[in-house]
Protein backbone atom coordinates (compact mmCIF):
# COMPACT_ATOMS: atom_id res chain seq x y z
CA UNK A 1 0.00 0.00 0.00
CA UNK A 2 1.36 3.58 -0.54
CA UNK A 3 1.65 6.65 1.43
CA UNK A 4 -1.34 8.09 -0.30
CA UNK A 5 -3.73 5.19 -0.08
CA UNK A 6 -2.72 4.43 3.56
CA UNK A 7 -2.96 8.01 4.65
CA UNK A 8 -6.63 8.22 3.41
CA UNK A 9 -7.76 5.52 6.02
CA UNK A 10 -10.12 7.30 8.64
CA UNK A 11 -11.52 4.43 10.99
CA UNK A 12 -9.89 1.27 12.77
CA UNK A 13 -12.30 -0.64 10.83
CA UNK A 14 -10.92 0.20 7.52
CA UNK A 15 -7.44 -0.37 9.10
CA UNK A 16 -8.52 -3.90 9.73
CA UNK A 17 -9.73 -3.90 6.39
CA UNK A 18 -6.37 -2.97 4.65
CA UNK A 19 -4.71 -5.83 7.41
CA UNK A 20 -2.17 -2.72 8.31
CA UNK A 21 -0.51 -4.49 11.47
CA UNK A 22 0.62 -2.24 13.99
CA UNK A 23 4.04 -3.19 15.92
CA UNK A 24 5.60 -1.96 18.44
CA UNK A 25 7.84 0.93 18.40
CA UNK A 26 11.11 -1.63 18.67
CA UNK A 27 9.88 -4.02 16.19
CA UNK A 28 9.60 -0.93 14.00
CA UNK A 29 12.63 0.59 13.99
CA UNK A 30 14.30 -3.00 13.87
CA UNK A 31 12.30 -3.91 10.76
CA UNK A 32 13.16 -0.28 8.97
CA UNK A 33 16.92 -0.31 10.01
CA UNK A 34 17.30 -4.19 8.61
CA UNK A 35 15.58 -2.91 5.69
CA UNK A 36 18.15 0.00 5.08
CA UNK A 37 21.05 -2.02 6.00
CA UNK A 38 20.05 -4.59 3.55
CA UNK A 39 19.87 -2.26 0.81
CA UNK A 40 22.69 -0.71 1.76
CA UNK A 41 21.04 2.89 2.70
CA UNK A 42 22.82 5.61 4.86
CA UNK A 43 21.33 5.07 8.13
CA UNK A 44 22.71 7.50 10.40
CA UNK A 45 22.95 10.53 8.43
CA UNK A 46 25.70 13.47 8.54
CA UNK A 47 27.66 11.05 11.36
CA UNK A 48 31.30 10.96 10.62
CA UNK A 49 33.85 9.26 12.67
CA UNK A 50 31.76 6.75 14.26
CA UNK A 51 31.69 4.08 11.08
CA UNK A 52 34.02 1.47 13.16
CA UNK A 53 33.34 2.31 16.77
CA UNK A 54 29.84 4.26 17.66
CA UNK A 55 28.27 2.51 14.85
CA UNK A 56 28.07 -0.87 15.02
CA UNK A 57 27.36 -0.80 18.45
CA UNK A 58 24.14 1.66 17.67
CA UNK A 59 23.07 -0.85 15.21
CA UNK A 60 23.19 -3.81 17.24
CA UNK A 61 21.39 -2.23 20.38
CA UNK A 62 18.41 -0.93 18.81
CA UNK A 63 18.08 -4.32 16.38
CA UNK A 64 18.05 -6.03 20.03
CA UNK A 65 15.42 -3.86 21.30
CA UNK A 66 17.48 -2.09 24.14
CA UNK A 67 17.18 1.18 25.72
CA UNK A 68 20.57 3.05 25.41
CA UNK A 69 22.61 5.10 27.01
CA UNK A 70 25.33 7.61 25.30
CA UNK A 71 28.30 8.17 27.46
CA UNK A 72 30.26 11.64 25.83
CA UNK A 73 31.75 14.73 26.37
CA UNK A 74 29.99 17.88 25.83
CA UNK A 75 29.75 18.18 21.80
CA UNK A 76 30.29 15.06 20.41
CA UNK A 77 27.07 14.32 18.04
CA UNK A 78 25.17 12.94 20.65
CA UNK A 79 21.74 14.63 20.03
CA UNK A 80 22.46 13.55 16.35
CA UNK A 81 22.61 10.02 17.13
CA UNK A 82 19.39 10.92 18.46
CA UNK A 83 17.59 12.46 15.92
CA UNK A 84 18.65 10.28 13.48
CA UNK A 85 17.45 7.07 15.45
CA UNK A 86 14.18 8.73 15.14
CA UNK A 87 14.61 8.99 10.82
CA UNK A 88 13.91 5.14 11.74
CA UNK A 89 10.57 5.01 12.60
CA UNK A 90 8.01 4.79 10.24
CA UNK A 91 6.89 7.68 8.31
CA UNK A 92 3.55 7.59 9.22
CA UNK A 93 1.67 5.51 12.08
CA UNK A 94 -2.03 5.31 12.92
CA UNK A 95 -3.19 6.29 16.69
CA UNK A 96 -6.99 6.87 17.80
CA UNK A 97 -7.63 10.16 16.82
CA UNK A 98 -7.50 12.91 19.42
CA UNK A 99 -5.51 10.71 21.66
CA UNK A 100 -2.91 12.25 24.16
CA UNK A 101 -1.05 9.62 24.01
CA UNK A 102 -1.10 8.06 20.36
CA UNK A 103 -2.63 4.96 21.38
CA UNK A 104 -2.76 2.17 19.25
CA UNK A 105 -5.95 1.78 17.05
CA UNK A 106 -6.58 -1.45 17.98
CA UNK A 107 -5.76 -1.79 21.61
CA UNK A 108 -5.58 1.59 23.62
CA UNK A 109 -4.35 1.56 26.74
CA UNK A 110 -5.75 5.15 27.67
CA UNK A 111 -8.71 5.32 29.65
CA UNK A 112 -10.13 7.56 27.38
CA UNK A 113 -9.76 5.84 24.25
CA UNK A 114 -10.70 2.38 25.36
CA UNK A 115 -14.28 4.19 25.93
CA UNK A 116 -14.28 5.43 22.63
CA UNK A 117 -13.33 1.91 21.18
CA UNK A 118 -15.95 0.15 22.98
CA UNK A 119 -18.52 2.75 22.25
CA UNK A 120 -17.99 2.99 18.45
CA UNK A 121 -16.06 -0.03 17.37
CA UNK A 122 -14.73 -0.08 13.83
CA UNK A 123 -16.64 3.36 13.48
CA UNK A 124 -13.31 5.06 15.64
CA UNK A 125 -11.67 7.41 14.09
CA UNK A 126 -7.84 7.64 13.56
CA UNK A 127 -5.66 10.18 12.54
CA UNK A 128 -1.98 9.50 11.16
CA UNK A 129 0.97 10.53 12.66
CA UNK A 130 4.73 11.65 11.46
CA UNK A 131 8.31 10.64 13.29
CA UNK A 132 8.43 14.16 14.86
CA UNK A 133 5.38 13.69 16.77
CA UNK A 134 6.47 10.46 17.79
CA UNK A 135 9.98 12.04 19.41
CA UNK A 136 9.92 13.54 22.77
CA UNK A 137 13.31 15.44 24.63
CA UNK A 138 13.85 16.33 27.65
CA UNK A 139 17.29 17.88 29.29
CA UNK A 140 17.31 16.82 33.04
CA UNK A 141 17.98 19.60 35.58
CA UNK A 142 17.61 18.90 39.11
CA UNK A 143 14.01 20.66 39.65
CA UNK A 144 12.59 18.27 37.22
CA UNK A 145 9.32 16.66 38.41
CA UNK A 146 6.97 13.94 37.79
CA UNK A 147 4.57 16.24 36.71
CA UNK A 148 7.01 17.37 33.50
CA UNK A 149 7.94 13.78 33.09
CA UNK A 150 5.28 11.19 33.97
CA UNK A 151 2.40 13.55 34.56
CA UNK A 152 -0.09 14.79 37.17
CA UNK A 153 -3.57 15.53 37.98
CA UNK A 154 -5.47 17.78 35.57
CA UNK A 155 -7.42 20.14 38.43
CA UNK A 156 -10.28 21.43 35.31
CA UNK A 157 -10.90 17.92 34.90
CA UNK A 158 -11.33 17.42 38.38
CA UNK A 159 -13.43 20.65 39.20
CA UNK A 160 -15.63 19.44 36.17
CA UNK A 161 -16.44 17.09 38.87
CA UNK A 162 -14.80 14.25 38.02
CA UNK A 163 -13.33 12.07 41.15
CA UNK A 164 -9.88 11.73 41.00
CA UNK A 165 -9.69 7.85 40.69
CA UNK A 166 -10.79 8.68 37.84
CA UNK A 167 -8.34 7.74 35.27
CA UNK A 168 -8.98 10.40 32.59
CA UNK A 169 -8.26 12.97 35.10
CA UNK A 170 -4.46 12.46 34.20
CA UNK A 171 -3.12 15.10 32.59
CA UNK A 172 -0.04 13.50 31.16
CA UNK A 173 3.69 14.21 30.96
CA UNK A 174 6.11 14.11 28.59
CA UNK A 175 6.60 10.31 28.59
CA UNK A 176 3.38 8.99 28.39
CA UNK A 177 2.83 11.83 25.05
CA UNK A 178 5.77 9.99 23.58
CA UNK A 179 3.86 6.39 23.78
CA UNK A 180 5.03 4.67 20.60
CA UNK A 181 8.03 6.70 20.23
CA UNK A 182 11.23 7.57 21.22
CA UNK A 183 12.06 9.70 24.47
CA UNK A 184 15.42 11.05 24.98
CA UNK A 185 16.76 12.52 28.10
CA UNK A 186 19.60 14.56 28.21
CA UNK A 187 22.01 14.04 31.00
CA UNK A 188 20.34 11.45 33.07
CA UNK A 189 22.71 11.55 36.19
CA UNK A 190 21.04 15.58 36.92
CA UNK A 191 17.93 14.06 37.27
CA UNK A 192 16.98 13.53 41.10
CA UNK A 193 16.77 10.23 42.58
CA UNK A 194 12.53 10.00 43.02
CA UNK A 195 12.36 11.14 39.46
CA UNK A 196 14.87 8.11 38.45
CA UNK A 197 12.90 5.78 40.20
CA UNK A 198 9.52 6.99 38.34
CA UNK A 199 11.57 6.99 35.10
CA UNK A 200 12.44 3.12 36.36
CA UNK A 201 8.52 2.18 36.74
CA UNK A 202 7.48 3.35 33.53
CA UNK A 203 10.22 1.63 31.87
CA UNK A 204 10.58 -1.52 34.06
CA UNK A 205 6.98 -1.71 35.53
CA UNK A 206 4.57 0.08 33.00
CA UNK A 207 2.57 1.91 35.74
CA UNK A 208 2.52 5.38 36.72
CA UNK A 209 2.27 6.30 40.42
CA UNK A 210 0.66 10.02 40.20
CA UNK A 211 -0.31 11.78 43.60
CA UNK A 212 -0.07 8.21 45.25
CA UNK A 213 -2.54 6.66 43.08
CA UNK A 214 -0.82 3.74 40.96
CA UNK A 215 -1.91 3.45 37.74
CA UNK A 216 -1.55 0.84 34.58
CA UNK A 217 0.00 2.34 31.70
CA UNK A 218 1.69 -0.12 29.67
CA UNK A 219 3.40 2.56 27.54
CA UNK A 220 5.98 1.83 24.34
CA UNK A 221 8.59 4.24 24.40
CA UNK A 222 12.32 3.66 23.47
CA UNK A 223 14.39 5.62 25.78
CA UNK A 224 17.74 6.94 25.05
CA UNK A 225 19.65 9.12 27.47
CA UNK A 226 22.68 10.88 27.50
CA UNK A 227 25.51 11.36 29.92
CA UNK A 228 28.84 12.49 30.58
CA UNK A 229 30.86 9.15 31.81
CA UNK A 230 32.04 10.59 34.62
CA UNK A 231 28.76 11.92 35.83
CA UNK A 232 27.61 7.86 35.11
CA UNK A 233 30.30 6.16 36.37
CA UNK A 234 30.04 8.10 39.61
CA UNK A 235 28.45 6.41 42.32
CA UNK A 236 25.11 6.88 43.55
CA UNK A 237 24.35 9.33 40.98
CA UNK A 238 22.08 6.63 39.42
CA UNK A 239 19.93 4.62 41.04
CA UNK A 240 21.23 0.69 40.57
CA UNK A 241 18.03 -0.47 38.89
CA UNK A 242 17.46 2.05 36.34
CA UNK A 243 21.13 1.74 35.30
CA UNK A 244 20.25 -1.98 35.21
CA UNK A 245 17.62 -0.85 32.64
CA UNK A 246 19.99 0.41 30.11
CA UNK A 247 20.94 -2.84 28.10
CA UNK A 248 23.76 -0.97 25.82
CA UNK A 249 25.72 1.71 27.11
CA UNK A 250 27.70 3.22 23.87
CA UNK A 251 30.82 6.02 24.93
CA UNK A 252 30.99 8.25 22.02
CA UNK A 253 33.92 10.32 21.46
CA UNK A 254 35.88 13.83 19.40
CA UNK A 255 36.92 12.48 15.69
CA UNK A 256 40.42 10.86 15.88
CA UNK A 257 41.25 12.79 12.67
CA UNK A 258 41.13 16.23 11.83
CA UNK A 259 39.83 15.60 8.05
CA UNK A 260 36.73 14.40 9.80
CA UNK A 261 36.77 16.78 12.08
CA UNK A 262 36.55 19.57 9.25
CA UNK A 263 34.08 17.66 7.35
CA UNK A 264 31.19 17.91 10.33
CA UNK A 265 32.48 21.72 10.84
CA UNK A 266 31.61 22.36 7.07
CA UNK A 267 28.19 20.30 7.35
CA UNK A 268 27.26 22.36 9.91
CA UNK A 269 28.43 25.95 9.44
CA UNK A 270 26.06 28.47 9.18
CA UNK A 271 28.11 30.02 6.28
CA UNK A 272 27.29 27.35 3.94
CA UNK A 273 25.22 29.71 1.63
CA UNK A 274 27.45 33.31 1.11
CA UNK A 275 27.19 34.34 -2.15
CA UNK A 276 27.41 37.80 -3.29
CA UNK A 277 29.78 36.99 -6.00
CA UNK A 278 32.54 36.68 -3.68
CA UNK A 279 34.03 32.98 -3.72
CA UNK A 280 34.85 31.26 -0.24
CA UNK A 281 37.88 29.32 -0.88
CA UNK A 282 39.37 27.85 2.45
CA UNK A 283 43.31 26.37 2.23
CA UNK A 284 43.65 23.12 3.29
CA UNK A 285 46.06 24.71 5.94
CA UNK A 286 43.94 26.86 7.42
CA UNK A 287 41.05 24.18 8.35
CA UNK A 288 44.14 21.60 9.50
CA UNK A 289 45.10 24.64 12.26
CA UNK A 290 41.09 25.17 12.83
CA UNK A 291 40.78 21.72 13.85
CA UNK A 292 44.43 21.41 14.93
CA UNK A 293 43.51 24.42 17.63
CA UNK A 294 40.69 21.87 19.04
CA UNK A 295 42.78 18.94 19.28
CA UNK A 296 45.87 20.47 21.33
CA UNK A 297 42.87 21.82 23.43
CA UNK A 298 41.56 18.44 24.23
CA UNK A 299 44.58 17.11 24.68
CA UNK A 300 46.16 19.76 27.30
CA UNK A 301 46.81 19.31 30.35
CA UNK A 302 44.94 22.87 31.47
CA UNK A 303 41.93 22.32 29.87
CA UNK A 304 39.50 20.05 32.06
CA UNK A 305 39.02 16.28 30.35
CA UNK A 306 35.68 16.22 32.23
CA UNK A 307 34.06 19.00 30.08
CA UNK A 308 35.83 18.22 26.67
CA UNK A 309 35.90 20.34 24.02
CA UNK A 310 32.98 20.24 21.79
CA UNK A 311 32.94 19.91 17.97
CA UNK A 312 31.41 22.86 18.18
CA UNK A 313 33.89 24.91 18.92
CA UNK A 314 35.53 23.71 15.68
CA UNK A 315 32.61 24.87 14.11
CA UNK A 316 32.38 27.91 15.48
CA UNK A 317 35.65 29.26 14.94
CA UNK A 318 35.73 27.76 11.27
CA UNK A 319 32.46 30.34 10.92
CA UNK A 320 34.44 32.78 12.68
CA UNK A 321 37.53 32.44 9.83
CA UNK A 322 35.17 32.24 7.06
CA UNK A 323 33.28 35.59 8.33
CA UNK A 324 36.02 37.27 8.46
CA UNK A 325 37.96 36.93 5.29
CA UNK A 326 34.09 36.98 3.54
CA UNK A 327 34.21 40.73 5.29
CA UNK A 328 37.40 41.43 4.01
CA UNK A 329 36.56 40.38 0.68
CA UNK A 330 32.78 42.40 0.60
CA UNK A 331 34.48 45.79 1.66
CA UNK A 332 37.58 45.63 -0.30
CA UNK A 333 36.00 44.44 -3.54
CA UNK A 334 38.23 41.52 -3.58
CA UNK A 335 37.08 38.57 -5.33
CA UNK A 336 38.26 35.54 -3.00
CA UNK A 337 37.40 35.36 0.54
CA UNK A 338 40.37 33.34 1.71
CA UNK A 339 40.76 32.92 5.53
CA UNK A 340 44.65 34.07 6.76
CA UNK A 341 45.97 33.86 10.16
CA UNK A 342 44.78 37.45 10.48
CA UNK A 343 41.31 35.92 10.89
CA UNK A 344 42.01 32.83 12.44
CA UNK A 345 43.48 34.93 15.47
CA UNK A 346 40.23 36.38 16.69
CA UNK A 347 39.37 32.46 17.48
CA UNK A 348 41.83 32.71 20.68
CA UNK A 349 39.23 34.98 22.19
CA UNK A 350 35.99 33.43 20.26
CA UNK A 351 36.90 30.28 21.99
CA UNK A 352 37.37 31.73 25.53
CA UNK A 353 33.77 30.28 27.21
CA UNK A 354 34.02 27.26 24.99
CA UNK A 355 36.78 26.11 27.39
CA UNK A 356 37.06 25.02 31.28
CA UNK A 357 40.11 25.52 32.14
CA UNK A 358 41.18 23.21 35.43
CA UNK A 359 41.86 24.95 38.49
CA UNK A 360 45.62 23.88 38.86
CA UNK A 361 46.21 25.77 35.35
CA UNK A 362 48.63 29.05 36.07
CA UNK A 363 47.67 30.80 33.12
CA UNK A 364 44.80 32.79 31.92
CA UNK A 365 42.23 31.49 29.57
CA UNK A 366 43.60 33.46 27.06
CA UNK A 367 46.99 32.51 27.31
CA UNK A 368 46.16 28.89 27.88
CA UNK A 369 44.86 29.09 24.05
CA UNK A 370 47.32 31.36 22.77
CA UNK A 371 49.71 29.27 23.46
CA UNK A 372 47.15 26.51 21.80
CA UNK A 373 47.25 28.54 19.01
CA UNK A 374 50.97 28.60 18.73
CA UNK A 375 51.21 25.14 18.56
CA UNK A 376 48.69 24.00 16.50
CA UNK A 377 50.23 26.27 13.50
CA UNK A 378 53.18 24.84 14.37
CA UNK A 379 52.29 21.11 14.12
CA UNK A 380 50.52 22.42 10.23
CA UNK A 381 53.42 23.86 9.60
CA UNK A 382 55.95 21.42 10.56
CA UNK A 383 53.99 18.87 7.90
CA UNK A 384 54.99 20.73 5.35
CA UNK A 385 57.94 23.17 5.53
CA UNK A 386 61.12 22.99 7.02
CA UNK A 387 62.48 26.47 8.78
CA UNK A 388 65.71 26.69 6.51
CA UNK A 389 63.56 27.08 3.77
CA UNK A 390 62.87 30.50 4.88
CA UNK A 391 66.07 32.33 5.46
CA UNK A 392 65.46 34.62 2.67
CA UNK A 393 62.22 35.85 4.36
CA UNK A 394 64.21 35.87 7.38
CA UNK A 395 67.42 37.81 6.45
CA UNK A 396 64.90 40.32 5.13
CA UNK A 397 63.50 41.52 8.04
CA UNK A 398 67.19 42.16 9.11
CA UNK A 399 67.28 45.50 8.84
CA UNK A 400 64.67 46.65 11.28
CA UNK A 401 62.14 45.56 8.39
CA UNK A 402 58.41 45.01 9.79
CA UNK A 403 55.74 43.94 7.87
CA UNK A 404 51.97 44.63 9.01
CA UNK A 405 49.36 42.05 8.74
CA UNK A 406 45.37 43.06 9.80
CA UNK A 407 42.23 41.25 8.82
CA UNK A 408 41.45 44.72 6.63
CA UNK A 409 45.14 45.14 4.72
CA UNK A 410 44.31 44.35 1.01
CA UNK A 411 45.37 41.32 -0.53
CA UNK A 412 47.58 43.21 -2.95
CA UNK A 413 49.44 44.48 -0.41
CA UNK A 414 51.23 41.38 0.47
CA UNK A 415 52.87 40.73 -3.00
CA UNK A 416 55.84 43.06 -2.85
CA UNK A 417 57.27 40.48 -0.42
CA UNK A 418 56.20 37.58 -3.26
CA UNK A 419 58.32 40.06 -5.75
CA UNK A 420 61.20 40.37 -3.59
CA UNK A 421 61.53 36.44 -2.78
CA UNK A 422 60.82 34.51 -5.60
CA UNK A 423 61.63 31.41 -3.71
CA UNK A 424 58.14 31.89 -1.83
CA UNK A 425 56.00 31.04 -5.28
CA UNK A 426 57.80 27.97 -5.10
CA UNK A 427 57.24 27.53 -1.59
CA UNK A 428 53.86 28.45 -2.35
CA UNK A 429 52.93 24.74 -4.37
CA UNK A 430 53.18 23.04 -1.21
CA UNK A 431 49.38 25.27 -0.10
CA UNK A 432 47.70 24.57 -3.41
CA UNK A 433 49.60 27.21 -5.42
CA UNK A 434 47.20 29.62 -6.71
CA UNK A 435 48.71 32.69 -7.80
CA UNK A 436 46.00 35.64 -6.88
CA UNK A 437 46.58 38.20 -4.67
CA UNK A 438 43.96 37.00 -2.04
CA UNK A 439 45.72 33.59 -1.81
CA UNK A 440 48.97 35.00 -1.76
CA UNK A 441 48.21 37.00 1.42
CA UNK A 442 46.87 33.61 3.13
CA UNK A 443 50.05 32.07 2.17
CA UNK A 444 52.40 34.80 3.50
CA UNK A 445 50.67 35.10 6.85
CA UNK A 446 51.34 31.44 7.38
CA UNK A 447 55.08 31.89 6.63
CA UNK A 448 55.32 34.52 9.19
CA UNK A 449 53.49 32.98 11.34
CA UNK A 450 55.11 29.51 11.40
CA UNK A 451 58.72 31.64 11.54
CA UNK A 452 57.23 33.41 15.11
CA UNK A 453 56.38 30.40 16.44
CA UNK A 454 59.98 28.81 15.77
CA UNK A 455 61.40 31.89 17.37
CA UNK A 456 62.50 33.20 13.86
CA UNK A 457 60.58 36.44 13.61
CA UNK A 458 58.95 38.58 16.31
CA UNK A 459 55.33 39.34 16.47
CA UNK A 460 53.58 42.56 18.20
CA UNK A 461 50.19 43.28 18.34
CA UNK A 462 49.05 46.61 18.08
CA UNK A 463 45.13 47.64 18.28
CA UNK A 464 44.17 44.57 15.76
CA UNK A 465 46.77 44.87 13.81
CA UNK A 466 50.11 42.50 13.91
CA UNK A 467 53.77 43.58 12.91
CA UNK A 468 56.45 41.00 12.33
CA UNK A 469 59.91 41.84 12.61
CA UNK A 470 63.29 40.39 13.69
CA UNK A 471 63.38 38.93 16.59
CA UNK A 472 66.18 40.91 18.56
CA UNK A 473 67.12 37.63 20.67
CA UNK A 474 68.25 36.38 17.39
CA UNK A 475 70.73 38.50 15.21
CA UNK A 476 72.92 36.06 14.12
CA UNK A 477 71.17 33.83 11.20
ZN1 LIG B 1 -5.77 7.25 24.16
Amino acid sequence: MNKKELLSIKTTGELKKAKYKVLSVREEIRKNLLERLEKNQTIFEGIWGYEDTVIPHLINALVAGHDIILLGERGQGKTRIIRSIVNLLDEYVPKIAGCEINDNPYDPICARCKRILKEKGDDTEIEWIGRDERFGEKLATPDTTVADLIGDIDPIKVAQGRVLSDPEVIHFGLIPRTNRGIFAINELPDLPERIQVALFNIMEERDIQIRGYKIRLPIDVLVVATANPEDYTARGRIVTPLKDRFNSMIRTHYPKRRDIEIKIAKQESFLRTLGNGIKVEIPEFISNIISEFTMQARKSEEISKYSGVSVRMTISNYDIAVASAYKRAFVLHEKYAVPRISDLLYIITTSMGKIEVESIAEKSEVEILEKLFKKAVKVVFDEIYKIHEFEQLIALFRDDFKFEISDMKPSSEYSIIFEKIKDLYQLSSRLGGRSEAEFLASYLEFFLEGLYVYNRLSREAISGRYYYGANPYIRSL
